[in-house]
């Protein structure tokens, strides 16, 4: 018998340390931990002790035997990971403790950003006696993109959440959302009454495509369009047009693959979700009946992950679709195109609804239909070629990207902070910003799983540990209780850990109490989030 880790997976490895046998791979010091999909378990190794099953924050492991049948491919996944590499040596690594340095009894951080990135960083400092930390996020609401990005249809993914809230929770923690740095308190403010601060605040902007028409109505962003559906305040009032056949998706990662399939899925299955509901009425009455996802290279290339593209073809009513002969050519091809490669074989005569891959396509242009709306998106082709494909909505789902923070130097071509190992750096002068660091997709660029930030918040919790014991850390002034001051001064309405919980609570019972038993009714107004913060 052993254990499985399936798509689930977000790659935290908090797994790893707790497996007795060391049987778990790619571990965080190894070369593809970075660009693996998922860990896998070697089931010649695994002992069956369930730890890493007790430790694992969003139900990815399962015994063999209690694989869900959709899953059960997942027994071969891990065990292929381990075919041509098998585990040769197995000591566990070393844990990682971290102290205060001889000499400091305490530190005092500031942690801007309660999205994934934030949390791990406040989860790896809080865990040191003498560290206090204060997290910050102009929202009402954390968690950042596991509640703002992570697909509604994704109930397990956002179990991390459980571990982010008692994170939150440590008596060392204190919250302050519906804050904003730059607006409320100045990162000078911030600087001058801690030790440190951490910029957590991710990536709030898109890359653009770059090519004429890109500004016309219909052609949004994938940020904007998943925000919506979340339910972020910044995106709840939007209204898109859903009215016509055809949605054009340009790139094929999973933020690509999590758009198509909202737009597929039959709407009862997104009404016992979080979607806010706002976007459940728009989806269900919608025109939409097929989605073309695009991209300018080939199937091997395809950045979305295989279980999201398993996910897709199993959505009830729907047929996946491939150009046989862009996939054909592959060969021994890795599980994504084969995946792609068996879809394009199928064809449901039943299909509601489909989804059509292609590849080689550059966009050139995005056409105007007379009116100032999209109508078509123009590609050229590999053979030269160029391919019109009409679109009564285009959704670009090409990347996040990061914003320039006022008072702290910025890369504007690769759109996040230059670094060293977390430490702020000016990229013009190479000198470090002093007590300023990093984590995230600010820091490395908008790419990972939910878990690649605990990796990456370690990197930088251990550059601020190292940087207090050299003595480069100048010493705040004032204390924790001024800076508190100060907030409730400015923002009368800053929601602090109790505050959100009623909110959380608010949100739960409201969605206990629909017929259907959603885990929650998202609040999606600042105002209504507000008013449950103060009931
Ligand atoms: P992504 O994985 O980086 O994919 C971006 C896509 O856009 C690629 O297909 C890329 O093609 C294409 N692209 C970029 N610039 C383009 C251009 N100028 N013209 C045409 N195509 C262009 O980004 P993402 O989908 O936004 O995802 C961001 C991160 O979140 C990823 O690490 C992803 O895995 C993660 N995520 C995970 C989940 C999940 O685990 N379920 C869900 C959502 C997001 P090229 O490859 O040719 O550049």
């Amino acid at each position: 018998m052993t254990f499985v880790i399936t798509s689930t997976c977000c790659s935290d490895a908090s797994c790893i340390p707790v497996c007795p046998v060391q049987c778990i791979r790619p571990r965080p010091e190894d070369p593809d931990f970075h660009t693996a999909e998922q860990l896998y378990i070697d089931p010649s190794i695994c002992i069956d002790c369930a730890a890493c099953q007790e430790e694992c924050p969003v139900a990815a492991i399962y015994p063999e035997f209690e694989l869900p049948e959709e899953l059960e491919g997942y027994l071969e996944v891990n065990a292929d990971y381990f075919a041509d590499s098998p585990i040769e040596e197995s000591a566990a690594p070393d844990p990682i403790k971290h102290t205060l340095p001889a000499g400091h009894a305490t530190l005092r951080v500031a942690v801007v950003g309660s999205g994934p990135a934030g949390c791990y960083a406040v989860d790896e400092l809080s865990q040191i006696a003498g560290v206090t930390v204060s997290v910050y996020d102009r929202l009402p609401t954390p968690f950042g993109l596991v509640r703002a990005g992570v697909a509604p249809d994704h109930p397990d993914t956002k179990q991390i959440t459980g571990l982010f809230g008692r994170v939150l929770s440590r008596p060392s923690v204190r919250c302050f959302f519906n804050v904003e740095i730059g607006r409320d308190l100045s990162l000078e403010e911030l600087r001058s009454s801690h030790h440190a601060v951490i910029w957590a605040g991710g990536a709030s902007s898109d890359r653009a495509l770059g090519v004429p028409g890109e500004d016309l109505d219909g052609c949004v962003s994938a940020r904007e369009f998943v925000a919506w559906y979340n339910g972020h305040p910044d995106q709840a009032g939007r209204v898109f047009d859903l009215s016509g056949e055809q949605v054009v998706v340009v790139g094929n990662g999973n933020v690509a693959l999590d758009v198509a399939r909202v737009l597929v899925q039959p709407v009862d299955a997104l009404r016992r979700t979080d979607m806010a509901d706002a976007a459940i009425e728009a989806l269900a009455d919608h025109g939409v009946r097929d989605v073309v996802i695009t991209a300018r290279r080939g199937p091997e290339h395809a950045a979305c992950t295989s279980g999201e593209l398993a996910e897709l073809a199993r959505v009830p009513g729907v047929v996946v679709r491939a150009e046989s002969d862009e996939v054909a050519a592959l060969g021994d091809s890795p599980r994504k195109a084969k995946l792609l490669a068996e879809s394009g074989d199928r064809s449901r005569d039943d299909a509601e609804r489909g989804v059509t891959f292609r590849f080689g396509l550059t966009p050139v242009s995005i056409e105007d239909d007379g009116t100032g709306r999209v109508a078509a998106v123009t590609y050229r082709r590999a053979d030269g070629e160029t391919e019109t494909i009409p679109a009564s909505l285009v959704v670009k789902a090409i990347g996040y990207r990061g914003l320039p923070v006022p008072g702290l130097p910025f890369d504007e071509d690769s759109g996040r902070f230059v670094h060293q190992e977390g430490r702020v750096v000016d990229g013009a002068t190479g000198s470090v910003v002093t007590g300023v660091y990093c984590s995230g997709w600010i820091k490395r660029g908008a790419t990972g799983t939910i878990g690649t930030n605990r990796v990456d918040a370690r990197e930088t919790v251990a550059s601020l540990l190292a940087d207090l014991a050299a003595g480069v850390l100048p010493e705040p002034t004032g204390d924790a209780d001024e800076i508190a001051t100060l907030v409730d001064a400015r923002v009368p309405q800053v929601v602090d850990r109790n505050a959100w919980n009623r909110i959380d609570r608010a949100e739960r019972d409201a969605g206990a109490a629909s017929a259907v038993r959603r885990p929650r009714a998202k609040l999606t107004a600042i105002d209504a989030l507000l008013a449950a913060a103060r009931q």
